[in-house]
């Protein structure tokens, strides 16, 4: 039985060897067809009376009225696209115009040439416009794959000069590096705030070798470009040490509380600040963000030694 497997499955491989040659025989006769646009310089088809890319026309039997239409379609998407990024449309506007005249005249073939002219200098506009945008990303190509992956398919767009399906996929890679850019900003800031965390709690003498290890594995995490995984390790770094926390804040509340209770026997306004803190203090600790709750126990330390 297995035997029978072993050589269905080699059957199968070799019949995969037949796809791959007839792939590959493809592939040689492909660039035999192709030839230059002239004017854009896209490979295109031999037999092509028009390039798809620039529209310019190869062949003068081509319909005018159905590419006057094509293009008049493209070009109001373009324009769209061109007012968003305020790219002057001075030479464009003036070939529309001419391309007007033409078409009132019933000259088909000189009104598409300066529909074509625009069409071509607004495209091209566009497209070293989108190039310098697109530089932007680059740093971050490197950084995360799904990025790395909507770059290089908003890139294929833009060296196609499809603008329409450019525009889509630009949008999702502008999207999605603000949100990666949102989660590695939170994440620093997080571990700053839990690494001052634990100069604090080292005052208090809570042990911080716990923290340490788990401040370890977000690092680890961020190195990897898990930064939202990062900053939940991080939101849960005092966990370990809730109980050595609440006693040292239990003692260190003692003390506050004698402290208030002389001042507002003497009269003095210190002890309203203290109070205050105190209780933000406190909804910290039911929410459970001993990050805050210790940084709270700093600030109400230093509001009483000011106090002194
Ligand atoms: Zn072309």
């Amino acid at each position: 039985m297995v035997e029978e497997n072993i050589d269905e499955i080699i059957q199968e491989i070799l019949s995969e060897e037949k796809k791959v040659d007839e792939g590959q025989t493809e592939e040689i006769l492909e660039p035999e067809e192709l030839y230059e646009c002239p004017v854009c310089h896209h490979q295109v088809s031999e037999d092509a009376k028009f390039c798809p890319y620039c529209y310019a026309v190869f062949d003068e039997n081509v319909d005018y009225r159905m590419l006057i239409d094509t293009l008049i379609k493209k070009l109001k998407s373009l324009i769209i696209m061109a007012n968003k990024i305020k790219l002057p449309l001075t030479e464009v506007n003036a070939h529309i115009k001419e391309a007007k005249k033409y078409a009132a005249k019933e000259d088909y073939p000189s009104g598409y040439s300066h529909l074509q002219s625009a069409y071509y200098k607004l495209v091209k506009d566009l497209v070293d416009y989108y190039k310098g945008e697109m530089s932007k990303y680059e740093l971050m190509i490197g950084m995360n794959n799904e990025i790395r992956d909507l770059y290089t398919k908003a890139n294929a767009y833009l060296d196609e000069w499809d603008m329409e399906n450019f525009a889509k996929s630009y949008e999702e890679l502008k999207v999605r590096s603000e949100e990666i850019s949102k989660d590695l900003k939170e994440y620093l800031e997080r571990l700053e705030e839990v690494e001052h965390a634990i100069e604090i709690a080292a005052k208090y003498n809570i042990p911080t070798d716990k923290v340490a290890n788990i401040v370890d594995t977000a690092k680890d995490m961020a190195d990897s470009k898990k930064y939202d995984g990062a900053v939940k390790v991080l939101s849960e770094a005092f966990t370990p040490v809730k109980s050595e926390i609440e006693a040292a804040m239990t003692s260190f509340l003692k003390l506050v509380k004698d402290e208030v209770t002389r001042d507002t026997f003497a009269g003095k306004s210190n002890a309203k600040g203290i109070i205050m803190a105190v209780r933000e203090m406190k909804i910290y600790w039911d929410e459970n963000n001993l990050v805050k709750v210790l940084e709270k126990m700093e600030e109400i330390d230093n509001m009483l030694s000011k106090n002194q």
